[in-house]
């Protein structure tokens, strides 16, 4: 009992009060702070990556997919000496609608392809993902199989940005997990909107997954989409549903014969399997082994990835001019008060946009 404390005086007996216990800090004093860990350098990275550590390909990836510009000016680097060491791959685009079974088939895919050897890599380009917080596509847990084998590599989809932005980071991460040794690219998007462009412009061969049924749901694919595809394959051909998958498959056949021949030269092939099964697995990958041999042999492969280069050089410089533009905060004030303008009609959109420009242009010069 504390006898100095006023109240433990006899006038206020029954009441007892006892010194006080010392509070605990607010911190754990045993919890230090983990320091971050040093950034590689530029070449530890490189030669990392080129040796096949797929920790020093993950941090990498990560500087990629960064906001941060001294991150990106080191993914740049890293990029750029990674450049030689790639291009030695299979790139694979894979897309269809949510529930066409991607997941399923790209893990059975992905362990057909590592049997002969070598390793994969499987990215995705979902640019939903910045409203979701967080891409399930190229998620591992989706790929159970693939997400134990040593030689598979599965990241995500980056997030943050518009789509050309996401694309441009997935289109960098190629070249880095190319230089890693990685000699197939699985690149998976979903089948519903702009994204399927942007993994057409990266990949050597697109496979469209689709589903069985009926003719009006064959009206509702984009026709932009199947133009695009090199192959088509429908899942689920299996129990009941087989004879619906054949049924579509002839479906799909006669609606490729009024596309006009591909620049590949390449007729796209249809085909059923299931995934889910395992059934059809080997055709779908004949199939896209003869597309291989095809452009290789037309040339078309090594025209098409350096239209692709080309492609990417633009995108690249379309990317960072805007980002530039409407990052600068004199811009955005402008901006700001030309759009009071419009609503309000004092100005007219055109005006507005060349007062912002030529300032923008003004101040560059
Ligand atoms: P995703 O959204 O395109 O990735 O599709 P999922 O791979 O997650 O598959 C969607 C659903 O279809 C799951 O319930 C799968 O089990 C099922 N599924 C996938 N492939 C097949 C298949 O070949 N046959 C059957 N019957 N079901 C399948």
């Amino acid at each position: 009992m504390d006898m100095n404390h006023v109240e433990n005086q006899d006038c206020y007996a029954g009441l007892t009060v006892n010194s006080g216990v010392a509070q605990p800090p607010s911190v754990n004093p045993y919890l230090t702070r983990r320091k971050r860990k040093p950034l590689p350098s530029v070449g530890e990275m490189v030669e990392g990556i080129v040796k096949g550590d797929v920790t020093m390909l993950s941090r990498a990836v990560t500087m990629v997919e960064s906001l941060s510009a001294e991150h990106q000016a080191v993914a740049q680097e890293v990029i750029e000496k990674c450049l030689p060491f790639s291009g030695n791959s299979r790139r694979i685009g894979i897309t269809g609608v949510p529930g066409a079974g991607k997941s399923t088939s790209i893990d059975v895919f992905g362990l057909h392809v590592l049997k002969q050897g070598g390793k994969l890599a499987v990215l995705a380009i979902d640019p939903s993902s910045e409203r979701t917080k967080g891409s399930i596509l190229g998620d591992k847990t989706r790929m159970e199989k693939l997400s134990v084998h040593p030689g598979a590599f599965i990241r995500p989809s980056p997030s943050g940005g518009s789509l050309g932005g996401v694309a441009r980071k997935t289109r960098e991460t190629i070249v880095l997990c190319e230089a890693a040794g990685y000699n197939n690219i699985f690149v998976e998007t979903v089948g519903v909107g702009q994204s399927e462009t942007a993994v057409h412009s990266m990949v050597d061969f697109f496979l469209l997954i689709q589903l069985a049924g009926t003719g009006d749901e064959l009206q509702g694919i984009k026709r932009g989409i199947m133009e695009m595809a090199d192959g088509i394959v429908i899942n689920k051909a299996d129990g009941d549903n087989i004879e619906r998958a054949r049924l579509a498959m002839t479906q799909f056949k006669s609606a490729l014969r009024l596309f006009p021949t591909p620049a590949s030269g390449w007729t796209p092939e249809v085909l059923t399997y299931s995934g889910y099964y395992e059934l059809g697995i080997e055709e779908v990958w004949k199939m896209i082994d003869s597309y291989f041999e095809f452009v290789k042999a037309n040339g078309y492969f090594e025209r098409k990835r350096a239209e692709q280069s080309r492609f990417w050089m633009y995108e690249t410089i379309n990317e960072r001019l805007h980002s530039h533009f409407y990052n600068n905060p004199e811009v955005q004030r402008m901006l700001a008060a030309a759009e009071e303008e419009i609503l309000h009609n004092k100005r007219t959109s055109f005006a507005a946009a060349k007062t912002v420009l030529d300032s923008y242009f003004g101040a560059e010069n």
